[in-house]
């Protein structure tokens, strides 16, 4: 009997301690980025002459939101046919360079997340915003997965904080900011609400020179919940000013992030679809 308990027992450390490896690994990523394949061959894409051209680049090596990445390819293969563009879909990071960046009006991180380009391909992506192109990005494209200076500064403005692990998803009202007159607004109904995943950041990037275009009132959610092992630097609110989408010039170029679009519901949304839709010609100047 005796002996059977010791086996248990020993049985119930084994797994803790597995357990506990598992969990600090997950923790070691999170923090240092996810082990991830650079692809670097180059891509064979046949530009058409007439149409903008527009990068949806929804490759991930951090945390996959599947569900929406599936549900925005619909919405923007349809956006695109409206609108006469060529959408190049990829989760290939070998379109990054200066040669096939030149001929795209835009490119957006379609809720990519981790460090899914190497270095020199990150240069081509600068290069080519700060000449004059523009990079758009949407939801997990802004959760500090990246490990990448130039991006937060440029296109997050702000450093990922952590999002409320409270669920379901809290609904509030999508405020509009001192923009009424931007065409990145247009059609956009004023009587907006949405239940998403509410991204909280360190900063606020209206203090870093952003142009926001919506916010929420931060203190409409509870922006708490996190696992606090892994959160001793966290940002528990950012109050009422809660920015969710914003724009900036970047050198010649442009760029453009919301924080919302964390499930299919999103582009269900009229209003967030016309958001992305907006951006989009906003970035590619029609
Ligand atoms: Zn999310």
């Amino acid at each position: 009997m005796k002996k059977a308990i010791k086996i248990i027992l020993w049985v119930i450390l084994g797994i803790a301690l597995i357990l506990g490896g598992l969990f600090a690994g997950f923790v070691y990523k999170v923090k240092n980025g996810f082990p991830v394949f650079y692809e670097t061959d180059i891509p064979k894409i046949d530009f058409p002459a007439n149409q903008s051209a527009i990068l949806l680049f929804s490759k991930t090596s951090g945390f996959r939101h599947g569900g929406s990445i599936e549900a925005s390819k619909k919405v923007f293969a349809e956006m695109a046919k409206k609108n006469n563009w060529f959408l190049y879909e990829t989760e290939d990071g070998g379109v990054f360079n200066a040669e096939q960046l030149a001929k795209l009006q835009t490119v957006i991180f379609n809720n990519s997340t981790g460090e899914v380009i190497n270095d020199e391909q990150k240069k081509a992506l600068e290069n080519y915003v700060e000449n004059g192109g523009s990079l758009i990005g949407i939801h997990g494209a802004g959760d500090n997965s990246h490990h990448w200076p130039w991006y937060v500064q440029n296109l997050t403005g702000a450093e990922f904080s952590h999002h409320s692990l409270k669920m379901p998803f809290e609904t509030t009202a999508i405020l509009t900011d001192n923009q009424a007159d931007s065409t990145l607004v247009l059609g956009i109904n004023k009587d907006w609400k949405r239940a998403d995943e509410w991204y909280v950041f360190l900063e606020n990037p209206r203090q870093k020179g952003f142009d926001i275009l919506y916010t929420i009132n931060g203190e409409s959610i509870d922006p708490t919940a996190n696992i606090p092992l892994i959160a001793p630097n966290k940002n528990f609110g950012m109050g009422k000013d809660h920015p969710v989408a914003w724009h900036k010039n970047t050198g010649k170029g442009k760029t453009f992030y919301t924080s919302m679009g964390h499930d299919e519901t999103a582009w269900k949304d009229e209003n967030f679809v016309k958001l992305i839709e907006n951006g989009i010609k906003w970035a590619i100047k029609e």
